[in-house]
């Protein structure tokens, strides 16, 4: 029996791969080099920032939030 729910989900992820391997913008020094490091966490590879957002796609809109991540990381390495 085929799934026809099975197709679905395969688009699905075909769409989140492509947003998780993308280059997104870095909301510190505008650059597009911000990788996906882990589930809701962000890396940029020009100015190091790590910035922790959605899941899949890095979301500016919780930029506070991300501030305070980069903050507490920087005072955890010293
Ligand atoms: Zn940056």
């Amino acid at each position: 029996m085929v799934s026809r729910y099975g197709v679905t989900t395969r688009q699905k992820e075909a769409k989140v791969l492509k947003q998780k391997n993308a280059k997104y913008e870095c909301p510190k020094c505008g650059k597009k080099a911000v990788k996906r490091k882990g589930t809701a966490l962000w890396n940029c590879k020009s100015c190091g920032a790590v910035i922790a957002g959605g899941a899949y796609r890095p979301e500016t809109a919780v930029g506070a939030t991300a501030r305070k991540t980069i903050e507490s990381l920087k005072q955890a390495r010293g």
